[in-house]
């Protein structure tokens, strides 16, 4: 039998303990997460167990990042399964605090990561990135890794993290992970569930049209919006879903291009009933 992880639930132990592991010589690896773990949290844990000596996984629906009228409440939450899930990962620790530990009544304190949670889920969620942000801040506060652990799946997270954390000097590396998606290419997520069997369907269409956008890129389209245009056709025809966005960006800084001359973020959110699904590439030339 796998190893149980240490469930903790108190900033301060997790903090003590992750600390005296640190002054034995290990090298600590954090994986945030807000629970009902599945293969594409998995990757993240094993490769956490892989690169460094001690993990911690965090799992926490960090209220926050959930914008008015989201799925907060019935997020789904599956604390035995995700025990065992990290033991089989080879985790060390769960952190699973309580929201009244970190966001006492009192707290009034918000990160903000500007420029870069503006466009795409940012404009559709507004306030969600501060969320993001905020809880980010304060598990690196709380837990004192030295790598830490996040999904490609979202991308403009991956990014804002990146820049947060050379702009507050977290002393963390942070590793970026390949997006783990079902056999049929729809990636990965807790929200799947949410999809009727007719839409899990429909949703295969969002890893489509993202083929679509690298085989056009690959063919010498380099103007974006020829690609966004057959992207917003082939969801258009193919499924009932509402698209939010599907946008070409500057992979680094999120900003608009007119044409595709370095690495590019093809970003796309569609809804489907009560799901709302992101997926994305990177189209970059070889070389
Ligand atoms: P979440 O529990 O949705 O907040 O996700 C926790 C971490 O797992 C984030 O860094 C996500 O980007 C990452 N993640 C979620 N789904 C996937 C996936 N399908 N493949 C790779 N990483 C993922």
């Amino acid at each position: 039998m796998d190893q149980q992880p240490l469930w903790v639930t108190e900033p301060r132990e997790v903090w003590a303990i992750v600390r005296a592991e640190q002054a034995a010589g290990k090298m600590v690896g954090l994986v945030p997460t807000m629970g009902n773990l599945h293969a594409g949290h998995q990757a993240l844990l094993k490769r956490a167990a892989a690169e460094t000596d001690f993990v911690v996984a965090t799992i926490f629906v960090n209220p926050i990042q959930f914008v008015q009228g989201e799925d907060f409440e019935t997020y789904p939450r599956t604390p035995d399964h995700d025990r065992e899930l990290c033991a089989q990962a080879g985790v060390d620790l769960i952190f699973a605090p309580n929201a009244a530990t970190i966001y006492p009544p009192d707290a009034c304190t918000r990160v903000q990561v500007t420029g870069l949670e503006e466009p795409l889920c940012g404009h559709h969620r507004p306030g969600h990135f501060v969320g993001v942000a905020t809880i980010v801040t304060k598990l690196f506060n709380i837990v004192p890794a030295n790598l830490a652990y996040f999904g490609l799946k979202d991308y403009q997270q991956a990014k804002l993290i990146e820049r947060l954390t050379i702009d507050l000097n977290f002393p963390i590396e942070i590793r970026l992970c390949p997006t783990v998606r079902e056999p049929d290419g729809l990636a990965m997520s807790s929200r799947n569930q949410y999809l009727s069997p007719d839409e899990r369907k429909q949703a295969t269409a969002l890893r489509r049209s993202l083929d679509l956008a690298e085989q056009r890129f690959r063919s010498g389209i380099r103007d974006p919006k020829t690609i966004r245009q057959e992207m917003v056709d082939l969801i258009r025809s193919q499924t009932g879903g509402s698209i939010d966005y599907i946008e070409l960006l500057d992979a680094q800084s999120l900003a608009a291009v007119s044409e595709i001359r370095s690495p590019v973020v093809v970003a796309v959110a569609v809804r489907f009933g009560k799901a709302r699904l992101i997926d994305n590439c990177v189209l970059a030339s070889e070389g």
